[in-house]
């Protein structure tokens, strides 16, 4: 899916253990490194997410987010330090990712998706991780990345509760077959321990770097449901819906 690019001696010191996975390899530490991964928000899900896959070695990653930090934010958003109190959230985020790992690119732009920047966004990347907590920004994502043929991971989280799937265009569902429109009930703000939204993120990263390098077997069609609370990781099989206006007329 993406082009390889050599490693360096530093990368290989860098990333050794994780080369040791199976089906992943020297070859696999080359295609993250060639990739380029955008990801929705970078708080409680998008901000772990991201630290992983910096951490990870993904060449470049591409995050946005708007507003400043405030301290309700601080028991979840780990790339975010209390320092940062009133400024801008994306240079939070950016700054601790690159002081995590100065040999990757790291795109900040300090807005959140929108109809204005989605197309822009989506087209600048291979992978497209979906950590917004509103259904506005995960249906533009949604829709845009159909469109262009990206791969999408949607993560989301309420309470101790969380959900992954991954979406390849063409193949899966996507996300408006599974939610045909915003759930009436969804709040913008809801009970959340960063631990929780923390274990989807780190699932998310991992969807993300298998579809990169291409190993393992993804959330393709397949929609994780976790209940932390009493411990509970189960799959549910999604449907593609064959009138689904976002992506019922894409091709497998
Ligand atoms: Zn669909």
């Amino acid at each position: 899916m993406t082009k390889r690019v050599a490693l360096t001696a530093a990368d290989r010191a860098r990333y050794e253990w994780q080369m040791w996975t199976p089906d992943f390899g020297e070859a696999g530490q080359e295609k993250l490194k060639g990739a380029s991964v955008l990801i929705s928000r970078c708080g409680g899900l998008g901000g772990p997410a991201a630290y992983e896959l910096a951490a990870a070695g993904v060449g470049r990653l591409v995050i946005a987010h708007g507003g400043n930090l405030t301290p309700s934010d601080l028991n979840r958003q780990i790339l975010m330090t209390t320092d940062g109190l009133g400024k801008s959230r994306i240079e939070s985020a950016c700054r601790r990712l690159a002081e995590l790992n100065p040999t990757i690119e790291i795109v900040g732009e300090a807005a959140n998706i929108s109809a204005d920047n989605v197309e822009r966004l989506v087209g600048s990347v291979d992978v497209v991780v979906s950590a917004a907590p509103l259904f506005v920004e995960r249906f533009l994502l949604n829709r845009e990345a159909v469109r262009q043929g990206k791969v999408m991971v949607d993560a989301a989280m309420y309470d101790t509760t969380a959900t992954v799937t991954t979406i390849i265009p063409g193949q899966t569902p996507c996300l408006a077959c599974l939610y045909p429109e915003d759930p009436p009930a969804w709040r913008r703000q809801f009970p959340v321990f960063g631990a929780t939204s923390g274990t989807a993120a780190c699932i998310a990263a991992l969807e993300a770097i298998k579809a990169i390098a291409g190993f393992g077997k993804l959330l393709a069609g397949e929609l994780l449901v976790i209940d932390l609370a009493n411990l509970s990781f189960r799959k549910m099989k999604v449907r593609r819906n064959p009138a689904c206006p976002i992506c019922g007329g894409v091709k497998g």
